[in-house]
């Protein structure tokens, strides 16, 4: 039987990176972990404990401020040794703690005593997800508990989106953690439909993901609840950047008018959020660690490892066997949508799902050469923009009014000229955001 595959309508890249991991390998521990805290988009959390104080692995250390700011816990065991500080490539300032490992773990390799939440009220979820300082772990670092405020005053139908879209070679850590915590997911799926009140549970898959798709589905079909919450599966286009909420959403719409069929609004989240909402509301535990892709063309060898929240890059890359020469970019998420970070020193945050360092040939729009006018840009842009001439605006009036460019970055990828039109057009566009 053929399955319908629902598409963005326009636009996107057929994305490989040769540099991108495959395999996956072991956690490892570093000796000194960087816990920043500014974990999320908000104001930075305040800081509870002092140099000297020993700090156990899960114990609260910051207290979120605020909306879009959240609760940072420990994430090793160990004393703190100083504060750390820096500014972001975007002239954003955060802070950290350091903390020396010291002591033994409350929580790796031991038993865990799971918690009833079944009978838990979506209020009461909701408070244990802000209590433990859960964000969006797949994208910008929104706390989940402002996300599920935000939903509450609605009473229209709400739908829970699974959002397992790899249309990204560097999404590997998710494909990885769905394959080894997939009970996780399902059962995650079904507390974070709780905390939102969805009436039902959308696995969202990449067509080339079907056979992940069908254990999801499988196993989400045994659990006692799915008498109570319907399950379905939607499968999506493999082009880049489907994953992307715009068109992801696009492509749910056109599912709900073929299939008559009321979804409502939507509460999108990604395997990587909805297990750690699993870690939370089940075993009371904050995010410690998360699954990284590793990689790049200045990467020895490429890997998806599970890292601590706190490790430095530089640990991150020297267990990937080092770097071959001294990287033109190091990237934190996907190379054409990540964040540029000027020091290697730089820890994995919550939200880190892929860390690249690029040789200068990797680097987009580096030896720039005239356009050629082949129209390449204009075909790819998922937005239907102009980017050959938004890039000529740019350079002649410097700053564009907001135009919808959202930085997906494949009209620089399939630029043959290897203009930086992607680099250009959003930075220019968030300038006059900001005036
Ligand atoms: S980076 Fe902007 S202009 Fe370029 S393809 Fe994406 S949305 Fe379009
Ligand atoms: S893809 Fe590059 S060379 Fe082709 S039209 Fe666009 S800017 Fe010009």
């Amino acid at each position: 039987m053929s399955v319908k595959v629902y598409s963005m309508p326009r636009g996107g890249i057929a994305f490989d990176d040769p540099f991108a991991p495959r395999e996956f390998e072991t956690a490892f521990l570093p000796v000194f972990s960087v816990i920043p805290l500014i974990q999320h988009t908000g104001t930075k959390a305040y800081p509870i404990v002092f140099i000297g104080e020993y700090v156990k692995e899960g114990m609260l250390i910051g207290r979120g401020q605020g909306v879009g700011s959240a609760n940072v816990h420990a994430t090793v065991p160990g004393k703190v040794v100083r504060m750390a500080s820096w500014k972001t490539i975007d002239g954003e300032a955060n802070e950290a703690l350091v903390v020396r490992l010291e002591g033994s773990f409350e929580k790796l390799g031991k038993p865990e005593m799971p918690h009833p939440w079944e009978d838990l009220p979506p209020s009461e979820i909701q408070r244990i997800i802000a209590e433990y300082g859960i964000v969006e772990m797949d994208d910008g670092g929104r706390p989940l508990a402002d996300l599920l405020s935000e939903l509450s005053p609605v009473s229209d139908t709400i739908t829970l989106v699974v959002r397992c879209v790899f249309d990204d070679p560097w999404l590997a850590a998710d494909i990885t953690l769905c394959n080894s915590r997939l009970k996780d997911v399902v059962e995650g799926a079904f507390i974070a439909a709780r905390a939102c009140k969805a009436s039902r549970i959308i696995y969202v898959s990449s067509k080339n993901e079907n056979k992940l798709a069908a254990r999801l589905i499988a196993e989400a079909s045994q659990h006692p609840l799915a008498q109570k919450v319907s399950t379905d599966l939607v499968i999506v286009g493999n082009k880049y950047p489907q994953r992307n909420r715009r068109e992801l959403e696009l492509a749910l719409r056109t599912y709900e008018k073929n299939e008559k069929d009321d979804l409502g609004r939507f509460f999108i989240a990604g395997p990587a959020t909805i297990v750690a909402v699993f870690d939370a509301v089940k075993f009371r535990k904050p995010i410690l660690d998360r699954y990284v892709a590793v990689g790049g063309s200045a990467v020895k060898e490429p890997k998806v490892l599970k890292v601590r929240i706190g490790t430095r890059l530089r640990d991150v890359f020297d267990q990937c066997g080092g770097l071959t020469d001294a990287p033109e970019r190091i990237v934190i998420g996907s190379p054409l949508m990540g964040r540029a970070v000027l020091d290697i020193d730089e820890p994995i945050v919550k939200n880190s799902y892929a860390v690249s360092a690029l040789k200068k040939e990797q680097v987009g729009g580096t030896v720039e050469r005239s356009c050629i006018d082949c129209g390449e840009c204009r075909s790819v842009c998922p937005v239907g923009l102009d980017p050959e001439e938004l890039f000529k605006r740019c350079k002649t009036e410097g700053i564009l009014a907001a135009c919808g460019c959202y930085g997906c970055g494949c009209c620089e990828t399939v630029c043959p000229s290897r203009i930086p039109l992607k680099t250009i057009i959003y930075e220019s566009q968030a300038n006059r955001r900001t005036v």
